[in-house]
């Protein structure tokens, strides 16, 4: 994610600090999952007792009334007896729920839509809940204030989740933890695009309505899954790589040249961290500068307006580093950030302008408070999840490491990182870890000084 310039101030808004409760045990052993997976800062986002692996989400949209009508089928595998389990979802109307084709009682509580198989579900079997819902999308705000969600444009949609506005538009487990394959057929008015992640499999137009479908055949987490909807030119071409490539402009906003840099951009990232991770690449550029943000959605990054290179080498650099490499616990989200501004300062350095050690001497003669603070790897609240020193301090942490540990094992951190948690979830202890095997050195006083202690760090 990359903030727009004129972010809104962050403003608290407390989260319901509700703990997991133990799960009851019924007679023949099956328990319900867990209403949470116990994030620090998202305590609800996710839920236990089943892992999904697909998705599949048929949608219809009416722009016009700024309805949605759909059918999600998740496919899942029980991780225990499970009597009872959650999704999350927020706002809409359920028509039907069925588990393995058979009609399921279910209820609602925020954001939980609890669910009771009409038999338990054995542990390590796969199982299909389909979900039949409809109505006018609620627009999540987050705890700093920003909206996510479905949030509806002049034209159509623009759809983000990071970090729980997901359950604004599907079903999810929505925990990062909880990856998945993607098949979406999105159906609205003839003249409208959907883009969503992966590749696009079709688009077929009848009766007035085209229907898209995109499939996202690696893992995702539920967070950087879109569907936005909008009037767009496609411009659809293939990488050397050999890697379909979809960008999408609306036309409001003209045209930019930046966006021809895309294959450059990507070919540069694959020769420093390893080869791209994803099946296709792209952008979706739309007009809907009331986000305020921009947001590395799985394999094509979503723009609230047209971005600048800066912006766009962000988000693309994230597709190693927030989409296959995938944060565990929000907290740690200086694993996305501090790589995504690190990844813009390399990409400056690469194309002849400042160094990313210029920048960071630049930065280093920061005073203030708010500068510093809070800790990069200890954010300590979920308003303050985004702050720029999440960013920055997080960038500046590896551009000291570079320094630390010498080019080559820096690079070689890099590139072990991202293909040793290839499409998986990480930890910052465990990149500790692989920092300190990889070049040898003890680093937890380095990295106490970056990531973890409150202030300038003076001595690393
Ligand atoms: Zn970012």
């Amino acid at each position: 994610m990359q903030p727009s310039p004129l972010l809104l101030a962050a403003v608290s808004i407390s989260l319901s600090s509700i703990a997991a409760a133990a799960p009851l045990q019924h007679g023949d052993g099956a328990a319900p999952g867990s209403a949470g997976l116990g994030d620090p800062f998202f305590p609800l986002a996710g839920n236990g007792g089943y892992d999904v692996s697909n998705y599949a989400l048929t949608l219809d949209y009416d722009p016009a009334a700024n309805v949605l009508g759909a059918t999600a089928v998740i496919t899942a595998t029980a991780t225990q007896h499970l009597s009872r389990f959650d999704l999350d979802l927020r706002g809409f109307t359920i028509s039907r729920l069925l588990v393995n084709g058979q009609s399921a009682a279910f209820t609602r509580s925020g954001q939980e839509l609890i669910v009771t198989p009409r038999k338990t579900l054995g542990a390590r079997k796969t199982f299909k809940v389909t979900v039949d819902y409809a109505g006018t999308p609620t627009v999540v705000v987050d705890p700093d204030d920003s909206i996510e969600g479905w949030i509806p444009t002049a034209d159509g949609a623009f759809v983000a989740g990071q970090p729980q506005g997901s359950p604004g538009w599907y079903p999810a487990n929505d925990n990062p933890r909880d990856k998945a394959t993607y098949d979406f057929r999105v159906s609205v008015p003839a003249g409208l695009t959907v883009m969503a992640n992966g590749v696009l499999v079709s688009s077929t137009t009848s009766g007035g309505r085209t229907t898209w479908v995109w499939r996202e055949n690696d893992p995702m987490a539920p967070y950087l899954a879109t569907a936005t909807v909008g009037v767009f030119d496609l411009t659809q071409y293939t990488l050397p790589s050999g890697i379909p490539a979809y960008v999408a402009v609306d036309p409001h906003l003209g045209s930019s040249s930046v966006l021809d840099k895309l294959p450059e951009i990507v070919e540069f990232y694959a020769s420093i961290y390893g080869p791209y991770p994803f099946d296709a690449v792209g952008a979706i550029v739309d007009d809907a500068r009331f986000v305020f943000y921009a947001l590395e959605t799985q394999t094509k990054p979503l723009f609230d307006r047209m971005p600048d290179e800066v912006t766009l080498v962000h988000e693309l650099s994230h597709m190693w580093f927030g989409d296959s490499v995938t944060l565990t616990e929000w907290p740690d989200l200086w694993l996305h950030e501090g790589f995504a501004t690190w990844s813009e300062w390399i990409w400056s350095e690469h194309t002849g302008g400042k160094t990313a050690q210029q920048t960071f001497d630049t930065l280093y003669g920061r005073e203030s408070d708010t500068f510093w603070n809070p800790p990069a790897g200890d954010p300590g609240a979920p308003e303050l999840l985004f702050s720029p020193s999440v960013y920055l301090r997080g960038g500046m942490t590896l551009q000291a490491l570079r320094v630390k540990v010498g080019e080559a094992t820096f690079f070689q951190i890099l590139r072990d990182w991202a293909a040793e948690h290839r499409h998986g979830n990480a930890t910052t202890p465990q990149f500790i870890a692989l920092a300190e095997r990889d070049s040898g050195l003890a680093l937890a006083s380095f990295f106490d000084a970056w990531l973890y202690e409150p202030g300038k760090p003076t001595s690393w």
